[in-house]
Order: C-alpha cells, then sequence, then structure tokens
C-alpha cells in the first residue's frame, strides 16, 4: 500500500498530511486505519515513535467529520498532561482544514478556561483521567455522545493506578461506541484491561512484545559508582557534536538537579531539566528548546519525559537504570524514531546490573557490554555508596530467591523478636544533600561504619 490516499482519507486531512510532510504511514498507520476505518476495536502495541498518534487521530478525525452540538463525540485519554499536551497538538495539525473543535483538560491549573471551552461547544476532547472526571462529575462535561473511545499509554495508566478512573469512564460512557487502545507494551494488567474494554479487537502489534526500537543501537557501561558516572556522562558531552540531541534519563528529582547543574556549570550552558517539581510552563518551554534544537541536552525523570514528542534524538544516556522495566523501552524510543538511527547508552552500577538482567529478559536482547574508555577516570567506590549498593544486591537477591540470606541478613535479632531490626540511621542516602534536596553530590565518608571526623 502506498502513500495515504488509498485509506480513503478525505481532503482536509490528506492536505494537511501532506503540509506535515508525512508522504508514507508508518506501520502501525499502515495495520490501523483500514481496521479503525472499518469500525473494529482497536489493541494496538505500539511505542511512541512509531506513529502511533496519527494512527488513531486520522479515523477519529475521519470519523467524527464535522461539528455537531454542543457535547463530545470523542473522548481521548492520557495518563500525563505531557501526553495530552502532545496528542492536542498533533489534533490541531492534522485537523486543521477539518470544520471541527477541539479541547485539552488536565490537572494542575484550575478548570476555569476548560469549562469555557466545553460550553462553546466541543467535537473531539483530550484530557487526563482525573480531570475528565472532576468535569463530568460538576456537570461541565456531558458525555452521553461519545462514539469513539481512546486510551493511549494504556501500560502507564495502569502503572499509574488509574483502573478505578477507567473502569469509570467506561461506566458513563455510552455502551454502543468504537474503542481504540494503545499501549507500549503488553503487561498483563493491560491484557485485564482490554478484556474489560474492547469488543472482539484487532489486535495490531508493530514491534515484537515490549521491544526496543530496532533502529536504536544499545549499549551497556559497568560503572562501578556515582563519580565514575560522572566522568563517564562528562567524557559523552565532550563528544557531542553541536547537531546531535541528547537525553539523559535520571531515577530522582535530586538526580537531575544534581546532573543538570553539573553540565551547566562544567560543560555546556545548552542543557534544560524537566521533573515533576517544575511548574508546567518551565517544563514546557524546556521542552520546546529542546525540540527546537536551541539547547541540545536534556535532563529528565521518567514521569517528565512521558509523552514528549521530541524527534532527532540521536542519543539517549540512562545514567540510572530504570526500576520499571518497561521505563527502558520508552526511554530509549526517544530516539530512533520515525527512520533515524540513535545510539541509547546506560550506565550500571554492580546494583543496577541486577536489573539489566530483568529489562534484557523484557526486551528479549542481551545490551552489548561496552568497553569502559581507558580515559575516564575510575574513582573509588566511598564505604556508604558501596553499603547501600550491597544492601540493594541482598534486596534484588531475597525477592528472586525468597530463601536466600543476605550478608545483611541479622539472623540473630530476627531469632530472639521474630521481627526485623529497624534501619540504622546512620545509614544516609549517597547522592543527594538532605538539607536542600539538590546540592551537588556529598557523600560522607565512614570507615568501617563510624565517620570520619
Ligand atoms: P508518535 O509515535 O505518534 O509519537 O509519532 C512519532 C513522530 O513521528 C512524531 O514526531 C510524528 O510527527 C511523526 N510521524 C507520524 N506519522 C508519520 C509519518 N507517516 N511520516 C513521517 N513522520 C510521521
Amino acid at each position: 500500500m502506498n502513500g495515504f490516499e488509498d485509506f480513503k482519507l478525505n481532503k482536509q486531512l490528506l492536505d494537511a498530511l501532506g503540509d506535515l510532510g508525512y508522504s508514507e504511514p508508518t506501520e502501525i498507520q499502515e495495520k490501523a486505519i483500514p481496521q479503525a476505518l472499518a469500525g473494529h476495536d482497536i489493541l494496538g502495541i505500539a511505542q511512541t515513535g512509531t506513529g502511533k498518534t496519527a494512527a488513531y487521530l486520522l479515523p477519529v478525525l475521519m470519523k467524527i467529520k464535522y461539528a455537531q452540538g454542543k457535547n463530545p463525540r470523542a473522548l481521548i485519554l492520557a495518563p500525563t498532561r505531557e501526553l495530552a499536551l502532545q496528542i492536542f497538538d498533533n489534533l490541531k495539525l492534522l485537523g486543521k482544514n477539518c470544520d471541527l473543535r477541539y479541547a485539552l483538560a488536565y490537572g494542575g491549573i484550575g478548570p476555569k478556561t476548560q469549562i469555557a471551552e466545553l460550553e462553546k461547544g466541543i467535537d473531539i476532547l483530550v484530557a487526563t483521567p482525573g480531570r475528565m472526571l472532576e468535569l463530568y462529575s460538576t456537570g461541565n462535561l456531558i458525555l452521553k455522545e461519545i462514539k469513539i473511545l481512546v486510551l493511549d499509554e494504556a501500560d502507564k495508566m495502569m502503572d499509574m493506578g488509574f483502573m478505578p478512573q477507567i473502569r469509570k469512564v467506561l461506566e458513563i460512557v455510552p455502551h454502543k461506541r468504537q474503542n481504540l487502545l494503545l499501549s507500549a507494551t503488553m503487561h498483563e494488567k493491560v491484557v485485564t484491561l482490554s478484556e474489560e474494554f474492547l469488543e472482539f479487537p484487532m489486535r495490531i502489534e508493530v514491534t515484537p512484545q515490549s521491544s526496543a526500537a530496532k533502529t536504536v543501537s544499545q549499549r551497556l557501561y559497568k560503572v562501578p559508582n556515582f563519580k565514575t558516572k560522572i566522568n563517564l556522562l562528562a567524557h559523552f558531552l565532550e563528544q557531542l557534536e553541536a547537531e546531535e540531541k541528547l537525553l539523559i534519563f535520571v531515577k530522582s528529582k535530586a538526580n537531575a538537579d544534581n546532573i543538570f547543574k553539573f553540565i551547566d556549570r562544567k560543560i555546556s550552558k545548552s542543557v534544560r531539566v524537566v521533573h515533576g517539581n517544575k511548574g508546567q510552563n518551565t517544563r514546557i518551554n524546556s521542552m520546546n528548546e529542546f525540540r527546537d534544537g536551541s539547547v541540545h541536552i536534556l535532563v529528565a525523570t521518567d514521569v517528565a519525559a512521558r509523552g514528549l514528542d521530541i524527534s532527532m534524538v540521536t542519543h539517549v544516556i540512562n545514567f540510572d537504570v530504570p526500576v520499571i522495566y518497561e521505563d527502558y523501552v520508552h526511554r530509549i524510543g526517544r530516539t530512533g524514531r520515525a527512520g533515524n538511527t540513535g545510539e541509547a547508552i546506560t550506565f550500571a552500577n554492580p546494583a543496577e546490573a541486577m536489573h539489566i538482567e530483568k529489562i534484557e529478559k523484557i526486551i528479549r536482547v542481551k545490551i552489548p557490554v561496552a568497553e569502559f574508555p581507558k580515559t575516564v577516570k575510575v574513582e573509588p567506590t566511598p564505604y556508604e555508596e558501596k553499603q547501600a549498593m550491597d544492601k540493594l544486591i541482598d534486596l534484588l537477591r531475597k525477592k528472586n530467591d525468597p530463601e536466600f540470606k543476605g550478608a545483611f541478613h541479622d539472623k540473630k535479632h530476627e531469632q530472639k523478636t521474630g521481627a526485623k531490626k529497624p534501619k540504622r540511621t546512620t545509614n544516609t542516602k549517597p547522592y543527594t544533600n538532605k538539607k536542600d534536596g539538590k546540592a551537588a553530590p556529598k557523600v560522607r565518608m565512614t570507615v568501617r561504619g563510624k565517620k570520619k571526623k
């Protein structure tokens, strides 16, 4: 099948596609659009970067056709504000020639403007589940005319605990409707959801289950500690060409701030940071600057990066290994988009290396281990950091094998009291300065458990 003409889309949509420069449908679009146009429920397993948004938006726009009445006839739900915004942007671009009214609703800001939009009358609503239900319960949103319901990034919705809200939505929208469910991975909760939500769906999977994008080359560096990770990061940053774009993923807001400051002070001013504590506007501005290329390094936590529509990212560095394994797939899916190739580099300390084994099972690929660059300085591991990692390794081993008794197993105490000893308070977290939670990494040195003066 060649081009979008074969889908019998209307002229308004074909013109918009032409303006966007989309000449060929992507794999998910080729498979999903005809089925969705034929009225089938769809279960689409596709990562961000595959063109999944247009794969459902085009049929939605085709079916809703023209403005009518006051209440929305299509509802698109997304787990995060960022993703909702990105879908909305796509909707406005693809539907710019259609005589349709679109609205966007998400939490974190007052509902007034959103209510005013609904009041004017809309045809398609993009929303996060919480805010949508809020608008419904206050009587500002009427859902009885919904004909198409889309759940995007359903796996993330399940991870974020949205199942009760989704059940509520299913109760309040009309039974006779078309459902489109999109998920990057097909984990158990998504199967349960699809059973409740879809009727005889067409299952469309554009990549093998939970597999990483094929155009991304992956590399793993075994790094003994945080300081050495910083040295290795600096090494890659120095090699970054001006036209390249690097997305750095970290596990916590504190790490995100620390790494941002390090890069900003020592390496390049062309860097921004996004995480949950940053205001909505700051986040959007930072993302826009990264997207349009005015800055070329972005430090992000997983939640903040959900739904980022950023193309042409050439490198992803996982400074920390994600503990929600599916996030690995999402993270590296940021590069190698729309046919471009990309590189995903992961730093793993000894404790994180245990997570890598699990990730490899999910992606069904062994991530090649790269040789540590000789020019990068390997720092000694501070005692407390080593202890924290050993504890984590013990914990993970115990998780894998409940019979395993690790080095930190306090046998005597458990035998006497039947309870676990409370945690030692001297065991401070190695990476954050507790006072402000954002100062550069300070590790308290201890020798055999005693503080060094
Ligand atoms: P998505 O997976 O929906 O997040 O889309 C990933 C990126 O691919 C977005 O930047 C889209 O604008 C772009 N895209 C979607 N469909 C096509 C297409 N048929 N041709 C070229 N680019 C596309």
